[in-house]
């Protein structure tokens, strides 16, 4: 079951989109209080565009996928989020390489690739209240599960740990992104794109283990 290839990361981004699509309306009800109430309509139209484009022509093979899934968000979705998504996939891509399939060890590598291009693009630090305070906790979880046959539970760690850090961004003040221009008046509240990218990390337990 370790084999990560292209029918594997298909199902992953459509359970996202289905993720995405199930939890819209919450999305864009955290992005109404600290932000500009889009972040559901944003990734739902940009999923929705994925799996379009899946359903026109599979790709061949891990990395051509990613790459299509990243170019799609970064063209179908504007804000933050789908340059922020994009990169995080077109990266991941880039670090799959030219292979049919990925082990635990290299989706770990590329998904870590995949989040240093979302800090490359958006400057995000540990704390700073943003879809990174989901995604760090994920790697380090994932990292820590490393080397054991178990990838199921190996993402399924990474899973809770990407809820835990969404969680964990409610009491945190926004230093990056639209939320930051409220200062003191973010604390309080959930980071809609911490949401989502746990939504993300679930939607890969639940569908490559
Ligand atoms: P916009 O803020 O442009 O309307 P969205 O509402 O779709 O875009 O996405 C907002 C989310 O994007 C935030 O909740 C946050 O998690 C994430 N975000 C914003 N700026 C950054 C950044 N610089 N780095 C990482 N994530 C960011
Ligand atoms: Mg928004
Ligand atoms: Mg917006």
């Amino acid at each position: 079951p370790a084999a990560i290839d292209a029918a594997a990361l298909d199902r992953w981004v459509r359970a996202f989109a289905a993720a995405v699509a199930e939890h819209e309306e919450e999305l864009t009800r955290l992005d109404s209080a600290i932000g500009d109430a889009d972040h559901g309509a944003n990734m739902a139209r940009g999923m929705k565009a994925v799996v379009a484009k899946l359903d026109d022509a599979a790709p061949a093979g891990p990395a051509a996928l990613l790459k299509q899934a990243g170019m799609t968000l970064v063209s179908t979705v504007g804000g933050a989020s789908g340059p922020l998504y994009g990169t995080f996939f077109l990266r991941m891509a880039a670090a799959a390489g030219d292979v049919d399939a990925l082990d635990q060890a290299g989706f770990a590598e590329a998904l870590r690739a995949g989040v240093e291009g979302v800090v490359a693009r958006g400057k995000a630090e540990a704390g700073d209240k943003t879809m990174y305070d989901a995604l760090a906790p994920a790697l380090d979880a994932l990292d820590a599960a490393l080397g054991g046959e178990d990838t199921s539970g190996a993402l399924h760690a990474a899973a809770d740990a990407a809820a835990q850090g969404r969680d964990a961004t409610t009491p945190m003040q926004a230093r990056k992104g639209r939320a930051s221009y409220l200062g003191e008046r973010s604390v309080g509240h959930q980071d809609p794109g911490a949401t989502s990218a746990a939504l993300l990390l679930q939607a890969a337990a639940d569908t490559l283990g």
